[in-house]
């Protein structure tokens, strides 16, 4: 893409209404836009990360035989009040609206309820399970505080699986084919190091424990315990001596940092499928209940996580797995023998499926390189007529280092 073609500016100063970090970042680089507190529109740079992300949580899912859905957003409200979820008093985030003729109607928050509904139509027997189903869609949540940016919002992407199994044994085989999956997720996403498989409350419905993937960051909401050596957390909502001795953690192995949880897992056994009434008859014909197990991401609140952690003082830096563009490429010489270089690069890069971002605006070489800081792109390449004939300038966008080398070699060194 030509930077010329991108109707989006980097703006030099922070956003007055915007505290946190992540969002002070993306707006100023252009990747989101903001409507209304909690509330962001995705530009083109910004589309592009969430994309990003996206395509790697959906490689993951696949290869575990999940199968993409996607729900809707507008909920009747019966299935909710059948598992007690439609009261106000016992979820308190709920966006709700109404027909014209008076019919009340919820605006999706999460999905359990409707996904049981729906296989209800298609489930009866053992031979049509296990299933695994997976969206990746915008849930509404009315939030109390929205101060945080991406990491909470009142609109936000989410990924929610759901599994329905035949019996606690292969619910639980699934469960931990899940976590690796997860840890090999937010490995891609450049945040294996400091992600942790978190110990935490199972909720009304489990006797065990719920797993929660934390983030560790200085803008995390949530305090954990962490065992850094073993690279296992336990939430400090249940940090107490009965809990370590259970999870066999040892509490002077234990710091307290603050975290982001970017996703979770929960086994909700077979509650919510009993409620609505989602059965299976086994082989011998008996009526039989059907395990269940929900897996969520945050997409958006990851890309806000990641924005957020690795961050400079110059500002975003994305990991190239999900990075708007690899490439970052300049003339800093109006000279015609430069220009033609670089188109000549620029197209080399596009032929070979690298995405470049050309700045062929017209404007100082200092304000190019400030804007190719802020934007993150892993690698900037400066094309400068002063240089033998195939030289360019390769420098990563996390090291300070300046590399010469012959722009035919760009490709095996970038991908
Ligand atoms: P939290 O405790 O942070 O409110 P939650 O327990 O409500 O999260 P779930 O309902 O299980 O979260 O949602 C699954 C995932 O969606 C979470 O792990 C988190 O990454 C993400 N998420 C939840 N709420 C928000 C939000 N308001 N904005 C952005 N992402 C969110
Ligand atoms: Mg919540």
């Amino acid at each position: 893409m030509r930077l010329s073609n991108l109707y989006t500016k980097t703006i030099k100063d922070n956003p007055s209404d915007e505290q946190a970090l992540n969002a002070q970042l993306l707006i100023r680089a252009g990747f989101i836009h903001k409507e209304m507190s909690g509330v962001y529109s995705y530009l083109p740079l910004g589309k592009r990360v969430l994309d990003n992300i996206s395509e790697i949580i959906k490689k993951e899912m696949n290869e575990l035989g999940c199968l993409e859905v996607q729900m809707s957003s507008l909920q009747p409200k019966d299935i909710w009040e059948i598992t007690g979820r439609w009261d106000d008093k016992k979820v308190d985030n709920w966006f709700k609206t109404k027909l014209y003729n008076g019919q009340l109607l919820g605006i999706g928050l999460t999905h359990e309820e409707p996904v049981i509904d729906s296989l209800k139509s298609y489930v009866d027997s053992y031979k049509n399970l296990p299933i695994y189903v997976y969206q990746i869609q915008t849930k509404f949540r009315n939030e109390l505080r929205a101060k945080s940016g991406l990491l909470r919002g009142r609109e936000f992407l989410m990924k929610d699986l759901y599994s329905f199994s035949l019996n606690e044994r292969e619910h639980e085989i699934f469960y931990n084919k899940v976590i690796k999956s997860y840890n090999k997720i937010y490995s891609k996403l450049g945040l294996g190091d400091i992600t942790y498989r978190t110990y935490a409350d199972g909720g009304i419905f489990s006797k065990t424990f719920s797993d929660e993937f934390q983030t560790l960051s200085v803008a995390g909401e949530d305090r954990i315990y962490v065992d850094e050596a073993n690279k296992i957390a336990i939430n400090d909502e249940i940090y107490n001596d009965q809990n370590l001795k259970k999870l066999s953690l040892d509490k002077k192995r234990l710091v307290l940092k603050k975290g982001v949880e970017v996703g979770n897992t929960f086994s909700l056994g077979s509650k919510y499928t009993d409620q609505l009434g989602l059965y299976y008859n086994d082989q011998a014909g008996h009526k039989q209940s059907i395990i269940m197990g929900c897996y969520g991401i945050g997409v958006s609140r990851l890309m806000g996580v990641i924005a957020e952690v690795f961050a400079d003082d110059r500002g975003l830096n994305w990991p190239t797995t999900i990075a708007p563009f690899k490439v970052y490429l300049i003339s800093i010489n109006e000279n015609p023998k430069s220009k033609e270089k670089t188109e000549v690069i620029y197209n080399l890069l596009t032929r070979k499926n690298i995405d470049v971002l050309y700045d062929d605006r017209d404007m100082r070489a200092g304000q190019k390189f400030a804007d190719a800081d802020l934007l993150g792109i892993p690698y900037r390449v400066v094309v400068n007529q002063d240089f033998e004939d195939k030289q360019v300038e390769l420098k990563r966008r996390n090291k300070d280092k300046i590399e010469y080398v012959q722009y035919d070699r760009l490709e095996s060194i970038i991908s």
